[in-house]
């Protein structure tokens, strides 16, 4: 049910201070009140035991505690585990453990749905609902966390932002969550292990560049021909790639970090030599390296993974100009919980 309390989760702790000294109490209830909050994970008022009874029953009549509840927890036979979050509005959204030998990644959602309409993505046909707020951000990665230690003995280590959602059309809350994951009172992660994946907003770009953040940039690139780009990834009509490349070179002039080009190879759509001719050229832009992620089939015939030789044919060619590559096998695809499968299915 909506609520038109406050959410005492969106205030800071010194904002939590200032409300309890405006009540003619002592500023250090905030601090207690916040550690509940995020240290200790309270979802209720009547927890926070060393507050006085008036105190909490005060609280409760002017705030609500939102948080996230995972609804459904899917586990796959390679050990991917998918989260349905369901938000405080009934909304849901999901999440992904990833874990491999050496890491565990958190892939998160930034928004119910997306803004964008990528052809070969099964979030885009949700459409964007709502952008989430930072907690709920934030607590999708603390449920992962949880999951990492129980099922994989050992803590989180790295996000990608590559869940539902374009995370730069919702940049203030991603960079409130992401502060919050890397500072000490939250999980105090480096933020070298965090990657933000974006379609591409160029004016987004150049503010994280201002904004000197000090995470990754990845760039869901697929294909540097903006005929081709523009069929599979309509919103390249707007921000075309020449504005991209201005966006790039911003970003590394400001940031000196390499970007990463995530890249799916079509049958059909960008499997031809000019299709590898054209992504070469956009290498040189600046320094960066190529993810080249398996396709995860979505219900249109109109995609379909190329063949083994034409992959062979871009790595080879990539490689003799000195471009990094990696390939990127999918995760999890049993219970739809790959990139790009993230739909609400269940
Ligand atoms: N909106 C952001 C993050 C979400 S998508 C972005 O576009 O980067 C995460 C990654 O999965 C992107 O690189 C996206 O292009 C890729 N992807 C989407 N659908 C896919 C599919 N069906 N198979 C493989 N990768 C897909």
């Amino acid at each position: 049910m909506k609520s038109s309390k406050k959410d005492i989760r969106a205030l800071s702790r010194e904002q939590l201070r200032s409300f309890f000294k405006e009540q003619g109490e002592k500023a250090f209830r905030g601090n207690q009140v916040y550690e509940w909050l995020w240290n200790k994970g309270a979802h209720s008022f009547e927890e926070m035991t060393n507050l006085s009874k008036d105190t909490r029953v005060f609280l409760n009549h002017h705030f609500v505690i939102n948080h996230i509840k995972v609804d459904q927890m899917q586990q796959s036979k390679d050990g991917t585990i998918k989260n349905a979050v369901k938000l405080h509005d009934d909304l849901i959204v999901e999440s992904v453990l990833i874990p491999t030998p050496t890491r565990t990644t958190a892939c998160v959602s930034s928004q119910v749905g997306c803004s964008l309409d990528c052809k070969f993505c099964a979030t885009a046909r949700l459409k964007r609902m709502r952008n989430l707020n930072a907690d709920e951000i934030f607590d999708q990665v603390l449920a992962i966390d949880k999951e990492s230690r129980l099922y994989h003995n050992r803590p989180l280590s790295n996000i990608v932002f590559m869940g539902m959602g374009e995370p730069l059309m919702n940049y203030p809350n991603v960079i409130k969550a992401i502060d919050k994951i890397t500072s000490e009172d939250g999980l105090g992660m480096a933020p070298r292990r965090i990657t933000v994946s974006t379609s591409g907003v160029p004016k987004m770009i150049k503010k994280m560049a201002d904004d000197e953040v000090r995470f990754n940039l990845a760039v869901s690139l697929h294909s540097a021909i903006d005929e081709v780009r523009t069929r599979i990834m309509p919103f390249n009509k707007t921000f075309p790639l020449q504005d991209l490349a201005e966006a790039l070179r911003y970003w590394y002039q400001k940031t000196k970090k390499r970007v990463t080009y995530e890249y799916v190879i079509w049958k059909g759509i960008n499997d031809q030599q000019k299709d590898i001719d054209a992504l070469i050229n956009f290498c040189h832009i600046i320094p960066c390296k190529v993810n080249l992620i398996e396709y995860n089939a979505i219900d249109d015939p109109s995609f379909i993974q190329a063949s083994e030789t034409s992959v062979q044919a871009y790595i080879r060619q990539l490689e003799s100009h000195h471009i990094v590559v990696n390939i990127r096998r999918s995760r999890g695809k049993d219970i739809d919980a790959a990139c790009g499968q993230l739909a609400n299915k269940g």
